[in-house]
């Protein structure tokens, strides 16, 4: 089995985005990490979230608190494997055979890759890849040269993973409600307060936290970012305790805990009165991260799925014969194809953002592209993990299958990193501040008036457009919000069309792609379709695809 042999969507989208010396280095490397994590990685994970989950030390044989976290063996082979891969490396060092940096694109990709063995082996990357952000963009030379290269290391010198702590007990959300104390002491500060989801915690070397420095106002404008390291240098405490790691549903892999503070010595990081821009920032990489890993499970939710139709008989016929069970999978088959290649597009968006080659028009595409795709890859990834376990029928609740996992870890990713309804704010946010909704507008329009079948999405821009003039002519607050989510609905809906159109020159097998795409997407699923457009194609969109099954 190989996640990046058994996808060509993924090759001819790094083929895309990559120049010809960096495919080719890249597709090798893809080659030999695909493998690794549909086989030893993906074994690990399930062993990991059975038996094997992080556990809590919490006391030392003398009674003294010590709040450590015991992973698996497999666990740190596979943190080992897969940082030596550059996953967050190489965004921000050069790769030693290529002699040059390397991307978000690429590192996306192994974490697409990871994400189909386990979003919980994924999640600590992420929050390595966000903390190494914030270093490398935020941080005073000396703390750079203190702790950036241990939090970018591929292996030649100790490794430091990183943490993000922002929610705390009364708001998650509402991040401005965060009330952990910021003590300053000579040049460095001491922090003292709870959050109460820190995933990572135990595991992590240093933690970026938020915290609020003494005197200054409240809600957001008055939150610091702070590096913390876990330990001291000798290996002693740093005056962080874990009371207790969460019992999750999911993403079991990934400890999450609640930490408390108690004078644990920190050290602020860039301007003060930032802190809260800096964590978003920050945020909007986890967002895509989000994003890449709900594509992930996408992509494992139909590979299971088409697996198992091809396999299993009913009624004297594979499953695979019958029209029912081939439009699920093609229906499958088109949506995570698509909303793979769009997630793509925002991720090649998000390099030039991240290394400052976006205008302010790309900053604002972005942004909204990052609302608008976590909030849609994410309901997708549940909506695919319960059609691959409806696929397996009784089989698929059963824990011998990946398929309850898949659920279980998918329904996260609607939460962490901001749910539905805050993304709709965002939108939002973004309409009043920067009338993103007409720079997207005009855009789409743009696109879809050189596009051949360009018009088939004009009533939804239509739509659109009368929307988004409703809700900026709406007088209160609450006739906005209400409609804020449907807005990004529709956003999603027009963007992911034109990437599709956009993709259709690129073979037949594509254009076969790219009609259900559109059939599935603003076809209403009510009517009587004579055709049977998605039995129609399923030969060459499901059938071809299938390798090593
Ligand atoms: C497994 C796991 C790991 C996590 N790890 C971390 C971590 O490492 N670091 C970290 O900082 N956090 C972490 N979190 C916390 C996570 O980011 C928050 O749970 C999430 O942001 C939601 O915040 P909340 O739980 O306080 O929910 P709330 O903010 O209380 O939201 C509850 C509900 O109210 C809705 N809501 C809130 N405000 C509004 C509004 N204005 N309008 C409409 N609806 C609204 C929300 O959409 C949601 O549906 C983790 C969470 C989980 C589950």
């Amino acid at each position: 089995m190989n996640f990046y042999l058994d996808d060509p969507n993924l090759g001819r989208l790094l083929q895309k985005y990559l120049d010809p010396q960096f495919f080719e280095w890249a597709e090798k490397e893809c080659t030999e990490f695909g493998a690794m994590c549909a086989e030893e990685i993906d074994e690990r994970a399930a062993h990991t979230d059975r038996e094997g989950r992080p556990k809590l030390i919490k006391y030392n044989r003398y009674g003294e608190d010590v709040s450590k976290v015991w992973v698996n063996e497999g666990y740190l082979k596979t943190v080992e494997q897969v940082y030596n891969k550059g996953i967050v490396g190489y965004v921000h060092k050069n790769i030693p055979d290529l002699g040059r940096r390397g991307n978000y694109v690429y590192a996306f990709t192994q974490g697409y890759l990871l994400s189909q063995a386990e979003p919980g082996f994924y999640c600590p990357v992420t929050l390595t890849a966000a903390a190494a952000f914030l270093l490398d963009h935020y941080g005073s030379e000396e703390l750079k040269q203190a702790y950036l290269r241990q939090l970018i290391s591929t292996g030649e010198v100790e490794r430091f993973e990183g943490a993000t702590f922002l929610t705390e007990r009364q708001g998650g959300s509402d991040v401005g409600a965060n009330e952990t104390r910021a003590v300053a002491e000579g040049g460095h500060y001491r922090l003292y307060g709870e959050k109460y989801f820190a995933s990572n915690a135990g595991m992590c070397g240093v933690a970026m936290v938020l915290a609020r420095r003494e005197g200054v106002p409240s809600g957001t404008k008055g939150l610091s970012l702070f590096l913390v390291p876990w330990e001291k240098e000798n290996g002693e405490k740093n005056g962080i305790y874990i009371r207790r790691l969460k019992d999750k549903l999911g993403v079991r892999a990934v400890p999450s805990a609640e930490v408390v503070f108690d004078g644990a010595k920190a050290y602020l990081v860039g301007d003060p009165a930032k802190g809260f821009y800096y964590m978003m920032e920050a945020l909007n990489l986890s967002r895509v991260c989000n994003a890449v890993a709900s594509i992930g499970i996408m992509r494992r939710a139909y590979r299971e799925a088409r697996a198992y139709a091809l396999r299993r008989t009913a009624f004297g016929h594979r499953l695979a014969d019958y029209p029912m069970v081939k439009e699920t999978l093609v229906k499958m088959a088109a949506k995570q194809e698509v909303e793979t290649s769009a997630v793509f597009r925002l991720a090649r968006l998000f390099d030039r953002t991240a290394f400052g080659k976006a205008d302010k028009k790309e900053q604002i595409m972005a942004r909204l592209l990052i609302a608008l795709l976590k909030m849609e890859t994410a309901e997708q990834a549940i909506h695919f993990a319960h059609e691959a376990i409806e696929m397996h029928g009784g089989n698929g609740y059963i824990e011998d299958f990946v398929t309850p996992r898949l659920l279980r870890d998918a329904q996260v990713l609607t939460v962490w990193e901001g749910t539905a309804n805050i993304l709709g704010l965002e939108v939002l946010r973004l309409m009043r501040k920067f009338n993103a909704h007409e720079m997207f507008i005009k855009e789409m329009k743009r696109k879809t008036s050189v596009l051949q079948a360009g018009a088939l999405l004009s009533a939804g821009i239509e739509q659109l457009e009368e929307t988004c003039r409703f809700v900026m002519e709406a007088k209160d607050e609450a006739a906005q919000t209400y409609h804020c989510k449907r807005i990004a609905k529709q956003m999603v809906k027009i963007f992911e069309s034109v990437v599709a159109l956009e993709d259709a020159g690129t073979g037949e097998r594509q254009k076969s792609v790219v009609e259900a795409f559109l059939q599935l997407t603003w076809h209403d699923p009510l009517c009587i379709d004579p055709e049977m457009a998605f039995v129609k194609n399923f030969d060459e969109i499901v059938l071809e695809t299938v390798l090593g099954n």
